[in-house]
This record gives C-alpha cells, sequence and structure tokens, in this order.
C-alpha cells in the first residue's frame, strides 16, 4: 500500500463511490473541471448542515417546481405560470428573441428594453439541435395572438446567431409585423449575454 501511495495512484476518496459520483456530476458543471469540484466537495462534507443540506433541499425543489416555459422558453415556476407569455399585467407589443435565458438576464439588468422575451434555447447550427426544439413555431403563433408589432431578433454576431436570425425573419413573414435585429456594432463572435451595458444600449437603440 506504501508503494502505491508514492505512486499517486491509491486514493482513499476513490473508494465511496457517493464522493467520486458527486465529484464527476460537479466537473461537469461550466467553468468547473475535477480539480475544483474535489475542493467543492469537501467545502460540502465541511458545511454539512450549513450548505450541503439546503443545497440538496433546493435542487430538489427547483427540479420538481421550475421548468422551461414550452410556449416562450423562459423558466417558469409550475404552480404560478409563466411570467413572460402569460402576463396579463403588463400588455407589450414588443417581443425580444433572445438564445439563452442568460441573453435574457443580462438584458433584463442592462433596463434597456420593455418587453416580452422569447428564448430559443440555442441556434440553428449548433450541435444537437434539431429545428423544432428552437420554439420558432410558438414564436410565430406568440406575435400573432398577443398583436405584436415589433420583433427584435438579438442572436449573438456568430454565424449560427445569424443563419438563425435570417431564418427567424422568414418564419416571421406571414405575419406581416415589423422585425428588427440588433446593430451591427456588435463585435464578431459577440454574445450578448458578455456584452457590457453601453455596447447592448447602442446595439438596440440602433436597431434595424
Ligand atoms: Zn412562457
Amino acid at each position: 500500500m506504501g508503494f502505491q501511495a508514492l505512486n499517486g495512484q491509491f486514493s482513499l476518496m476513490k473508494n465511496i463511490n457517493e464522493i467520486e459520483e458527486l465529484i464527476k456530476l460537479i466537473s461537469k458543471l461550466p467553468g468547473l473541471g475535477p480539480k475544483s469540484a474535489k475542493r467543492i466537495v469537501l467545502k460540502l462534507m465541511n458545511s454539512r448542515d450549513e450548505l450541503m443540506k439546503p443545497m440538496a433541499n433546493t435542487l430538489n425543489e427547483v427540479y420538481k417546481n421550475v421548468s422551461r416555459c414550452k410556449m416562450c422558453g423562459t423558466l417558469k415556476s409550475n404552480s404560478v405560470g409563466c411570467n413572460n407569455c402569460e402576463n396579463k399585467d403588463k400588455k407589450f407589443n414588443k417581443i425580444c428573441v433572445v438564445e439563452n435565458i442568460s441573453d435574457q438576464w443580462s438584458i433584463e439588468n442592462s433596463s434597456i428594453y420593455q418587453g416580452y422575451f422569447h428564448i430559443l434555447g440555442g441556434t440553428l447550427s449548433s450541435s444537437n439541435q434539431r429545428k423544432e426544439d428552437l420554439l420558432i413555431t410558438s414564436l410565430v403563433d406568440r406575435v400573432k395572438k398577443d398583436s405584436i408589432e415589433e420583433v427584435i431578433i438579438a442572436t449573438s454576431a456568430t454565424v449560427e446567431g445569424q443563419t438563425t436570425a435570417h431564418y427567424i425573419k422568414n418564419s416571421l413573414k406571414e405575419t406581416k409585423t415589423k422585425v428588427s435585429k440588433l446593430a451591427q456594432g456588435l463585435p464578431v463572435g459577440g454574445e450578448i449575454e458578455s456584452l457590457d451595458d453601453g455596447t447592448l444600449f447602442s446595439a438596440f437603440k440602433n436597431r434595424s
């Protein structure tokens, strides 16, 4: 055993399946690798009641009660309904179309835009993304149903983002609604969520 330990082959942690599994799962999260996953697991083990237990419960609650809205793609509470597309108090005449929920959060935080959102859930060319999963049909339905006057396409300045924007524009032709795109001032390859408020502001203001 001493030999194995010296060789770095022997690991006590590897004998505990639950810990191994947890490390494997956490290292799949964005920005985390096995090394940081191990540190997180140790932190959780050292804060069982303050952190591990409430986190396990909260994860379970979120799993049960929060899901993506099938109509507009944003997150909704299953008990309350969708705050974005089913909200009848706020009457907006605009929909802003974004790729991901993180894009919606960036635009909301910058308070440049007042209106509904539509979250595609990806782009047309992203791998393993099927056209029918992108919620484009439901976007057309929403535009018709809620008498939307303008659709602002805020997909990234990437080839995929622009291909998707083009496809959406064509899909909306029959509705005769005004379709605009964020200004070309967006840096090439720029993803909405990584833009600063100033750039986002002028991209919205100069949309065409
Ligand atoms: Zn919705």
